[in-house]
């Protein structure tokens, strides 16, 4: 699955899915329609790995509810907490 570009550094409108490990938001895709109308269904298999270093949960979103996120993505991925 091809990740849409992350180098803006804009509030922008996302879509995911709540970690089903730690419940942290991952997100898989720019949402388009700015925040209007319902969140695009993911299409086939969505393998997600949680992008916190002390989960790093993956697990299949396939089925999971899509919610839409306005934030920044996540750059740094290495950051640790000790
Ligand atoms: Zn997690």
């Amino acid at each position: 699955m091809h990740i849409s570009q992350w180098s803006k550094t804009d509030t922008k409108w996302y879509l995911g899915v709540s970690c089903r490990k730690c419940g942290t938001p991952i997100l898989f895709a720019l949402d388009h329609s700015q925040g209007e109308g319902e969140p695009a269904a993911p299409q086939g298999k969505l393998l997600l790995t949680c992008c916190i270093a002390e989960c790093r949960d993956q697990a299949d979103y396939s089925t999971a509810t899509v919610t839409r996120f306005q934030k920044q993505p996540v750059v740094n991925q290495a950051v640790r907490s000790r």
